[in-house]
Parts: structure tokens; sequence; C-alpha cells
């Protein structure tokens, strides 16, 4: 039984459910040690949203939609090393691209407006798929196909074993069938490498705050 599935709201919620980070909300965090000022997350969560424009003046400022169709906006603060870190993926930043925050609250900001407030770099990570893309993608369905994902040939237990994608793990007959579908399956192909790459987490345990990358 596979731990996560992006179609999980309590690790990938929506822009509604977030935190804010003017509020202690504790389905996210808990104090620690109890009774304490600080906060820890009680588990992992990441905010998913697709770009739908960009609209940079004095700072890195993004309009996004979430899981639920929901605008809202993410606004880059960085200062510091975080600069170097930001120029080295500003170019990522495409509409029609998926951000993934994590541990993202939403915030107030001063003209009264919502969204995410992001100052650290590190806990986000562009991934160059649609949103609805990366939702539909289920990562168990690569490892249970018996059929080549170009041609349909289905394998039986006697036959040759079907390569594999060595990106994703998606079954072919062989490098022939691979390449046919590649222009078609390159786009899967990142979302299953994240989704794949998430799955080998343990979600529910908080021990350190992850890296987005
Ligand atoms: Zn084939
Ligand atoms: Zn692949």
């Amino acid at each position: 039984m596979p731990q996560l599935e992006l179609p999980n709201t309590q690790h990938f919620p929506s822009f509604r459910d977030l935190p804010n980070d003017n509020v202690a909300n504790f389905s996210y965090y808990h104090q620690s040690p109890p009774g304490s000022p600080i906060l820890l997350p009680t588990r992992h969560w990441v905010f998913l949203c697709e770009i739908t424009r960009n609209i940079s003046l004095m700072r890195p400022h993004f309009l996004v939609k979430d899981r639920t169709g929901t605008d809202t906006q993410v606004v880059f603060y960085i200062e510091g090393e975080n600069q170097a870190k930001f120029a080295s993926i500003c170019s990522q930043f495409v509409v029609g691209n998926t951000l993934a925050v994590f541990y993202a609250d939403s915030h107030y900001f001063m003209d009264g407006s919502v969204g995410l407030r992001v100052e650290d770099v590190s806990t986000v990570k562009v991934i160059p798929c649609s949103l609805e893309r990366l939702l539909s993608t289920n990562a168990n369905d690569v490892n249970i196909r018996r059929a080549c994902s170009s041609c349909g040939t289905q394998r039986r237990d006697t036959d040759i074993p079907l390569r594999g994608c060595s990106r994703c793990k998606t079954k072919y007959c062989n490098q022939e069938c691979q390449r046919v579908d590649w222009p078609r399956h390159k786009h899967d192909c990142v979302a299953l490498q994240q989704v794949q790459a998430w799955e080998e987490r343990d979600w529910r345990r908080f021990e350190n705050y992850w890296d987005a990358f």
C-alpha cells in the first residue's frame, strides 16, 4: 500500500487548507518542547500550484492556481545567499509549470492581499509539467504494468522482461518502442520521476525539514 499519493490532501493541501503564518495551527505544528514558543511541523506537506502569470516588478512575483482552481500568488523575498540560489532556478519559473512549496504558510501582505511569502529558496522546486499532469500521475501504474507503453504488447511471465525508461521505469518492448514513444512520454516522465522521488520518503514523521530538491 503506497503511503503517498498526490491526491492526498494531508500532504498536498489546497491553498484554503494551508496554515497561516499569523496563527499557531496545531494540525500542522506542535510546540517543541511542549509548552515552548518554538513550533515544529508534525509532518511534511507541500503546496502545489501552477504558474498562471509572471507579474514580477520589484521582486519575483507569480500568480498561481492551486489544485482546486483557487487563484493566489507567490512572492519571493530573497536576500543574501538565497539570491544566487534563486538565480540558478529562475529560468524555470514559466507559465504552465508547477511550483512545489514545502511547509507553505499563507500570508497576509501589507496591501491586504493573501498568498505565499517565500524567503527560503530551498523550500521551492519548479516541476516542468502542469499541475493537472502531476496530480494525475500514479507511480504504481509503472511498477505493475505488463504491457509496453508504446505499442501495448502484453508480456507473460515466460517472456523476456520489458525494459524500463532509465529515468522513470516506464516499460517498453525495446529501444525502438521507447524511441517512438519519447515525444509523448517526455512530459509524463518528468511528473513520474518527481512522484517516485517523493514516494521514497517517509511523509508521516517529521525529523528534519526537507530541501525541496
Ligand atoms: Zn512495444
Ligand atoms: Zn521515463
